[in-house]
């Protein structure tokens, strides 16, 4: 389908106008193949878009967006222990989880609910509770815009880290679709392949769960006393290999339902800033200016400081100016009330960074893409 003078208010989870010159929404490979030979577009301004929640669009966009809408998922090869299956890079990424739990293919459950598409999975990494979707991905299926031609990257090739990857620095490579090598997870199939080794780990595991449930939950006031999840206790209850992958599932849905704002609700890309990987001098420093601010074990000597409390520390959470505010319990998120524009987004955002800036001497990076095109 292409369209010119298009709006992608309803494709951006920020809900935020924006009118992009040209559009075209493809779902086959073909499609896009003959699009690009036989068209003379002018792709020097183009946009790939899947889901639209982690994007903030800043004015309109005078280029031209490409909208991947396949859907397809494959069995492509497996055996009793794993399963190669390829996804369509416009299956929305919730769809592709349930399928893959409901079919016993696990690996990707602590990734429940991440709004937005598969094909933008490898684009930052996507993340949650101790998972990267890079441990589970085998091959990325791509155009490549400029050359006319499609390629395929291994998994060593997509240089994976922390909510990064090639396709961030990569414009022109439009991601079709993704392999994932998952595991055959169902109870039965562990069962059958080695029961003893099972139990063992059953009998080894269950003290150390129970140990983690208790220590996952206490009782803290932000705004009113309530129970609250430490998240380092549940990401390390997650990763228990006991734990059937549906179980996983049904938990982190409920504890995600619970703490992060429902973009068809109230428009918002989840965690808006990146928590900085700083070295230990660095957070020592940032500690003697406020000591409540937290930290978790990065790779090496790095640790990652908690961007929550960050904002936090420089009084913006909760704060609002006119229809935007921060998260009155998870500061790192920005909400849409309803008829901000991407400009005004974009402004408060540059406010608490540099507050954060001004107090810390720490800059802190959007973790949301910002596509300042028109400005
Ligand atoms: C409530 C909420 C909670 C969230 N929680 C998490 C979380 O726990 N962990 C996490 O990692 N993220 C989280 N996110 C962020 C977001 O869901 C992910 O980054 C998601 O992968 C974005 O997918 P999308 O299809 O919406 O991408 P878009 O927002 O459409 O695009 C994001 C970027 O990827 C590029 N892109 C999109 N599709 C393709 C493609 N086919 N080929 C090449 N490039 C492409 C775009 O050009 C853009 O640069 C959350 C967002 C929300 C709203």
């Amino acid at each position: 389908m292409y369209k010119e003078n298009y709006n992608l208010a309803a494709l951006n989870t920020f809900q935020v106008d924006c009118i992009a010159s040209k559009y075209f929404k493809f779902d086959s490979d073909a499609d896009i193949h003959s699009f690009l030979k036989n068209e003379t577009v002018d792709i020097s301004n183009m946009l790939i878009l899947g889901g639209g929640s982690n994007i903030l669009l800043v004015g309109d966009y005078p280029g031209i967006v490409f909208h991947p809408s396949n859907e397809e998922i494959e069995l492509i090869s497996g055996n009793s222990e794993f399963a190669i299956v390829r996804a369509g890079a416009g299956l929305e990424w919730d769809k592709f989880v349930e399928t893959t739990v409901c079919r016993g293919w696990g690996g990707l459950e602590n990734l429940t609910l991440i709004p937005g598409n598969v094909g933008a999975s490898p684009v930052q990494n996507i993340g949650a509770y101790g998972t990267e979707v890079s441990e589970w991905i085998h091959k990325v299926n791509c155009y490549d815009v400029q050359a006319k031609e499609f390629i395929t990257y291994t998994n060593k090739e997509c240089d994976f880290t922390y909510r990064n990857s090639i396709f961030k620095r990569h414009k022109n490579l439009l991601i079709l679709s993704v392999d994932f090598k998952l595991v055959q997870s169902s109870i039965l199939s562990t069962l059958r392949k080695n029961f003893l080794s099972f139990a063992k780990q059953f009998i080894n595991e269950t003290p150390v769960a129970a140990r983690l449930v208790f220590k996952s939950i206490r009782f803290g006031k932000q705004t009113n006393w309530r129970l609250k999840m430490n998240f380092e206790y549940v990401r390390q209850f997650l990763s228990l290999d006991m734990i059937p992958t549906q179980v996983k599932r049904l938990l982190v849905k409920a504890i995600r339902t619970k703490t992060m704002p429902n973009p068809k609700v109230i428009g918002n890309v989840g965690c808006f800033f990146k928590s900085p990987i700083v070295p230990v001098e660095v957070y020592n420093n940032i500690k003697k200016i406020d000591s409540s601010i937290g930290r978790y074990k990065h790779t090496g000597e790095l640790l990652k400081v908690s961007v929550g409390d960050l904002i936090k520390s420089v009084n913006w959470n909760g704060r609002r100016e006119g229809n935007v505010s921060v998260d009155v319990n998870r500061p790192l998120i920005i909400l849409n009330h309803g008829g901000a524009t991407g400009i005004e987004i974009f402004e408060f955002s540059e406010q608490i960074k540099n507050d954060v800036h001004s107090k810390f001497n720490i800059k802190i990076e959007p973790e949301a893409v910002i596509l300042r095109s028109a400005v």
